[in-house]
């Protein structure tokens, strides 16, 4: 089967309370029709855009996505609900899995730009990972009434990466006690994976959603520790669907497995502060590394053509010659097929609404992975 270009869309977030009383100006605009996304000029008098002033910004830019989704204002017609996202993303992103393809999608943005509210939202205006679920099990029960030969299997784990280490979210936080990390292997059918992560059977709505909520709270747990962990680990939820079917004519029985990956990465401020400065990483300040590393792979998965520009250093594992360097960082070697193997994945860009500098780096960031091609396959097995 033909590859597909990996889905880029961009959602801009309401004005938060610090913006408003800041009178900060909204520097977006979308246009449904075309899905184009704009960005302004910043006006003078706002303090959060003096960089881009001091630049001597005269221009605004202009990417088009996939889909452009107007979260700014309630009232506008245009607005896109939780749900839109749902609908637009979620709903055809879990067909592809029924169909036995692996999916990933990924938001990606400055901290608070909207990527826990778009992959998790809040228990009154549920994200793209609880619809996903509560959409599985919906659709299981549907197929279960009509079609009894096929079996399902639903199993979850939930993991994070932070500081190059990968902690299982599923396992609860200890006090008192120090964390402990899960090892990578990487196995030749099932490539990279981490060994020894919690793997839960689940069988419906209510016990899936008991698992997210509680690695969830893990995730934060650690966060309030560590001080601002959630913005500087990535959060990787992965759903694995396994549907069997019977064939009652024939007696042949086939599999078809798929993997949902649902991914909130660490905010991408963190990436560009160190490689702006050019800083070494010092020794256990490895919290950026995952984030510049996929940087990297992006950058050389749309352009495979290209030498990397910025291979000091690694220039025999990332440099030229078409080789991704995925297994500079924890997170590009586990989420290598998502990136750019046997995956179906997409990119959430994650905008605030006013400021130029981050929101320009996004919007180029998302412009570049629009050009990376995955090569998804349907992963079906007949077993007897
Ligand atoms: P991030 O995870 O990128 O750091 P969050 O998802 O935590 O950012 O969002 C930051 C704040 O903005 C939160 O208070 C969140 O509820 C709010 N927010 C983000 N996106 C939206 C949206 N589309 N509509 C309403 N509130 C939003
Ligand atoms: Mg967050």
């Amino acid at each position: 089967e033909p590859g597909g270009n990996v889905k880029v869309v961009v959602r801009v977030r309401a004005f938060l309370p610090r913006e408003i009383e800041r009178n900060a100006e909204c520097l977006i605009e979308m246009d449904p029709t075309t899905q184009k996304t704009t960005l302004k000029v910043p006006n003078d008098s706002d303090p959060a855009n003096a960089r881009a002033r001091s630049r001597k910004v005269v221009e605004e830019k202009s990417f088009t996505f996939d889909r452009s989704f107007w979260s700014h204002d309630p009232a506008d017609e245009h607005y896109a609900t939780q749900e839109d996202v749902y609908d637009s993303l979620g709903e055809e992103f879990l067909d592809h899995n029924f169909e036995g393809y692996h999916t990933c999608i990924f938001a990606y943005g400055q901290t608070g730009s909207g990527k826990s509210y778009s992959m998790m939202g809040t228990p009154e205006q549920p994200g793209l990972i609880p619809r996903t679920c509560d959409d599985l099990f919906e659709r299981i029960a549907a197929a279960q009434e009509e079609t009894p030969n096929i079996s399902y299997n639903v199993r979850v784990s939930y993991f994070e990466v932070y500081n190059e280490h990968v902690r299982d979210l599923l396992v609860p936080v200890v006090p008192g006690q120090p964390p402990y990390y899960l090892k990578i292997r990487e196995s030749p059918v099932e490539g990279p994976y981490v060994k020894d992560l919690t793997e839960v059977p689940v069988r419906n709505i209510n016990e899936i959603l008991r698992y997210m909520r509680a690695g969830d709270g893990n995730r934060t747990i650690a966060s309030t520790k560590m001080n601002d962990t959630s913005s500087r680990s990535h959060a990787v939820f992965t759903i694995m669907l396994k549907q069997i079917h019977h064939d009652i004519e024939t007696d042949e029985t086939t599999e078809r497995s798929s993997r949902i990956r649902l991914v909130d990465l660490a905010g991408s401020e963190r990436a560009k502060s160190t490689e702006a400065t050019g800083q070494r990483l010092r020794e256990g300040s490895n919290i950026n590394k995952s984030l510049t590393t996929l940087g990297r792979v992006i950058a050389a998965l749309a352009d495979p053509q290209k030498k990397s520009k910025s291979s000091r250093g690694s220039a025999a594992k990332g440099g030229g010659g078409g080789v991704v360097p995925y297994r500079d960082s924890i997170l590009t070697w586990l989420l290598k097929d998502s990136l750019g193997g046997n995956s179906k994945t997409a990119m959430i860009a994650c905008i605030a609404p006013s400021d130029y500098e981050e929101t320009l780096s996004t919007l180029r960031y998302a412009d570049q992975a629009k050009r990376i091609r995955t090569r998804a396959v349907r992963n079906e097995d007949s077993i007897s």
